[in-house]
């Protein structure tokens, strides 16, 4: 089953490859080649991303790179590997986990790492076998280009290429590949797997491979007494910060916030069982396998920076000081609390007043948010479709498709006139233009995943391929693709997604 039984030749794509995670030295991973994948099919695409990579469009159609990203030919210049982490999953320490089927390939002259999740067995695969299937394999790429078409921190996905070869879950399904992209898919779980193990010389290095190439800032500052890994600490909090805020505003419910689901960068990373909001329920639990709800769309918030205690934790050896690892966890307390605020006026259209605002404003901002998200719970109304409409309706367009979402007309309509009460002292013309570039028209529901998936087990694939367009610009009206915007079936909400499939 390995490339070794094939007499491919590599391919060479143009692209110059380097692996600076591989300089890091065998501590830190296996070389393996990814494993093949019996004739292999294109499933989806993503142009956009082969541009930005410097990857001749042309190659996306080519039979030569769909062997490639199934594992079935080498890439020239690569040396693949998989890397070790360990991790605490569901609040408990698990211990040695590693990229049970993630293969990092290398990483392009542009920075960015290359890995084929779902390439098959690695020494790190323990029960698991190594591969993904198409199901999830789907989602996993429109959310990571929905996520990047939002504006939100995200790893990228290139393309999924599916096989017949069948797999066993609950039942059976087949295998699919995700060749995904980022500057790193270093985890916090790759800082507690040395910390943990007290190998504190690898720890060192690890960390100062991340501040050299991604906080090189975190050197010159003074903030930390000149400790490169309370700033880092202290960094990294910060993106965390800003991308759990994009979450929350957005409604992204992530579902397994696992120390090992947690990028070094702040970028979304491992879609599972994630889910976008339908109706606006806070303690919405979109992991099937969640019993207790840890990781419910409320409690994400505090479960980062519980995360980020665990990341703290492991750089304790290299910080040397307590005080100041509490002191750099302290930023998320703020960075979070301001970076949703700001997302959440922006939601709403309330700009600033003269150039700035008076504390009055301020409180009287934070109550029409706080307002307006207790009558979306209380009303369950559908998230995404109220921001949409409200932004319409700000573009002068009457209230009433705004009103007809909620039961409670009363406190709706009291609200809607304390709202334009406060619109009427924005700056004019900008408040609905801001509006419909921060409230999008289309995200990705379950239900629509799920279209496209059993549209795809018939390789029917139009719909993975219609979901990215409108996805990947989900601000635009895109006519003629209303249904994508609209609420969702009844049977969506019988959907059950959960961890590792
Ligand atoms: P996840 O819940 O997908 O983040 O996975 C947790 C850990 O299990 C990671 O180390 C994965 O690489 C590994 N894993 C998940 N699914 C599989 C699988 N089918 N085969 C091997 N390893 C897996
Ligand atoms: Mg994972």
């Amino acid at each position: 089953m390995t490339t070794a039984t094939k007499n491919f030749s590599t391919l060479d794509v143009g692209l110059t490859w380097h692996n600076s995670f591989a300089k890091l030295g065998q501590h830190f991973y296996t070389r393996l080649a990814p494993h093949s994948l019996p004739e292999p099919y294109w499933v989806g695409r993503s142009v956009a991303l082969a541009r930005e990579m410097g990857l001749m469009e042309s190659w996306l159609s080519s039979q030569e790179l769909l062997e490639v990203l199934s594992g079935n030919q080498p890439m020239a210049g690569t040396q693949p590997l998989a890397s070790v982490y360990s991790g605490h999953q569901f609040g408990q320490w698990a211990g040695q986990l590693g990229d049970g089927r993630a293969i990092l390939l290398g990483e392009t002259s542009l920075g960015l790492e290359v890995q084929l999740k779902g390439a098959g067995l690695t020494p790190y695969s323990r029960m698991g076998d190594g591969r993904a299937v198409l199901r999830s394999s789907i989602r996993e790429f429109l959310c990571s280009e929905a996520m990047q078409g939002l504006g939100i921190p995200t790893s990228r996905a290139l393309c999924v290429t599916g096989s017949d070869e069948p797999i066993r879950r609950e039942m059976i399904e087949t295998a699919a590949v995700v060749t995904r992209v980022a500057p790193s898919f270093v985890r916090f779980g790759h800082f507690e797997h040395f910390s943990h193990r007290g190998q504190h010389e690898q720890l060192k290095v690890l960390a100062d491979y991340v501040i050299d190439r991604f906080y090189p800032a975190c050197r010159s500052g003074d903030k930390f007494a000149g400790n490169p890994y309370a700033a880092l600490l202290e960094a990294v909090s910060e993106r965390t910060a800003l991308m759990v805020a994009h979450w929350q505003a957005v409604g992204f419910c992530h579902g397994v916030m696992n120390t090992d689901n947690m990028s070094i960068l702040g970028l979304t990373i491992d879609y599972g069982p994630f889910q976008f909001l339908d109706a606006y329920h806070p303690g919405h639990i979109c992991n099937h396998s969640d019993h207790q709800g840890r990781y419910a769309f409320n409690k994400q918030p505090n479960i980062a920076y519980w995360n980020l205690f665990c990341l703290g934790q492991a750089l304790l050896p290299l910080i040397e000081d307590q005080e100041l690892a509490i002191a750099a966890l302290e930023s998320y307390k703020t960075v979070f609390p301001n970076a949703l605020e700001k997302l959440m006026r922006a939601k709403l259209g309330l700009l600033e007043i003269d150039g700035s605002n008076s504390t009055e404003t301020l409180t009287q901002d934070r109550a029409l948010t706080e307002d307006i998200l207790k009558l979306l719970a209380q009303d369950r109304v559908d998230y995404t479709i109220f921001w949409r409409r409200l932004s319409h309706s700000s573009a002068g367009t009457d209230t009433d498709a705004v009103r007809d979402l909620f039961l409670n007309r009363d406190a709706i309509d009291a609200w809607l006139l304390r709202y334009s009460e406060r619109l009427a002292q924005n700056p004019r013309g900008l408040v609905a233009d801001l509006m419909l570039k921060t409230n999008p028209k289309f995200v990705l529901r379950n239900h629509l995943g799920e279209q496209a998936i059993r549209k795809a087990k018939l390789k029917d694939f139009s719909q993975v391929d219609t979901l990215l367009l409108l996805l990947e610009s989900p601000f635009e009206e895109h006519p003629g693709f209303e249904e994508y915007a609209d609420f969702p079936p009844d049977w969506a909400s019988s959907i059950e997604i959960s961890c590792s499939s």
